[in-house]
């Protein structure tokens, strides 16, 4: 039997303290130990079956844990407080002064300008290539080099990374890959092409309702307890915790995931091949069209689809700016950044989420003035959609 991420979530059984179907929310900062020997011995790094001090760890935060590590296969995971805070605590935990990372040049802006802006403070230098490319990635590598990094589904220009090949650069090179799946969460599972780390921002798809920033780290048991150690690990020194109330509430919200992927995919892919018979400059991994859909297929679980991220190039910023405040007057959706919403969201990387990146570098990678990113929502009726979608472009003078 081949496997489904989401049933793996589904089989895990929590039960609450009083037997509730949800798990108790634990409402605490500290725990109490029995003996003075049994704290010491935690402190020690013999924690198991003990709780210290939610910064390390909560009974909350290993249930999201344990489901998120379920969904992507890995044996472990780590909750933290934004998708940030675990893509940061990884590259902290993985690379030291001197060392070097071959990043995908497209991916979020935020990750960009840390590595960019922020590591050479501390002597970690990234290279930037076209991760679509393998031999690019493999010029890049250095005696230094200890990581690869990639967005499977890169964020904006949905550009698809051949997972495989870059596991293979890793083993070659003993380099570890890390893999930010935010975009493509049960589609495509990293760990299993070969993915040593793989992180997602909870903000998005997983949480799916906008309330919350979160964020998790899926590996080996071994690197997540190296991510948690009291001494040197990235999270626990760091401190980028989820409280446990956002904990619960985003595992309340991961039982519906499969679900809503399938419907983001399927409402996605109605309005991408649509507007692709309409002529109009549509970027979207199902399509035939996409560079990357043949390898997206290779890669990935049928039944959640290409998912719910579409780009449409309008042409220039203004024509962008005005589509986008028309759609959002005529309640199509949201002018607003983020994405995996019910409710379809929209906005100009160049000018927001990728705005880190220098208008020479978009160029250079293709991210253009007029380009607007799409995440489709759940909305009941395409074609309703589709065709109020089209009426906005034909007045802005796009169709
Ligand atoms: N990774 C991707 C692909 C993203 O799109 C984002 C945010 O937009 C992040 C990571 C960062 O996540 P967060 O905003 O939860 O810190």
């Amino acid at each position: 039997m081949t496997f489904n991420p989401a049933d793996k979530i589904q089989d895990l059984q929590y039960f609450g303290e009083f037997g509730g179907v949800n798990p108790s929310i634990s409402d605490s900062s500290t725990y109490t130990f029995l003996s003075a020997k049994k704290m010491f011995d935690t402190f020690e790094g013999n924690a198991e079956g003990c709780y210290l001090y939610s910064r390390h760890s909560s009974p909350s935060n290993l249930y999201l844990g344990k489901a998120l590590a379920a969904m992507e296969n890995t044996e472990a995971a780590n909750v933290a407080a934004s998708g940030m805070g675990a893509i940061t605590s990884v590259l902290l935990q993985l690379c030291g002064a001197g060392d070097h990372i071959v990043s995908s040049r497209t991916i979020y802006g935020g990750t960009y300008a840390f590595m960019k802006n922020f590591l050479p403070k501390l002597q970690i230098h990234t290279s930037f290539v076209d991760s679509t490319k393998p031999e690019q990635v493999e010029q890049a590598i250095t005696p230094n080099t200890k990581v690869l990094y990639c967005e499977t589904v890169s964020n904006p220009l949905l550009e698809v990374t051949d997972l495989r090949a870059m596991a293979a650069l890793a083993q070659k090179h003993n380099l570890k890959l890390v893999v930010d799946n935010t975009f493509s969460p049960l589609a495509i599972a990293p760990k299993d092409l070969g993915a040593d780390v793989v992180i997602h921002s909870l903000t998005k798809f997983i949480n799916g309702s906008s309330d919350t920033v979160g964020g998790v780290v899926c590996g080996t048991q071994e690197f997540i307890d190296a991510l948690r150690n009291v001494n040197d690990g990235a999270a626990m020194l760091l401190g980028p915790t989820m409280d446990s109330y956002r904990s619960a509430s985003i595992l309340k919200n991961l039982r519906t995931l499969h679900i809503r992927m399938q419907q983001h995919s399927r409402n996605a892919l109605y309005l991408a091949e649509r507007f692709e018979q309409d002529g109009l400059k549509v970027v979207y991994p199902g399509l035939a069209s996409h560079s990357g859909h043949e390898l997206y297929q290779q890669m990935y679980n049928k039944e959640y689809g290409f998912g719910g991220m579409m780009t449409l190039d309008v042409g220039s910023l203004d024509k962008a700016n005005e589509l986008m405040e028309l759609m959002q007057n005529r309640n199509i959706g949201y002018l607003a950044v983020s994405l995996g919403f019910y409710k379809t969201l929209f906005s100009a990387p160049g000018t927001s989420t990728s705005s880190e990146i220098s208008p020479e570098e978009q160029a250079e990678m293709g991210l253009s003035d007029g380009l607007i990113r799409f995440s489709i929502g759940l909305d009941n009726d395409m074609e309703r959609t589709y065709q109020m979608m089209k009426t906005c472009m034909q007045e802005v003078g796009i169709l």
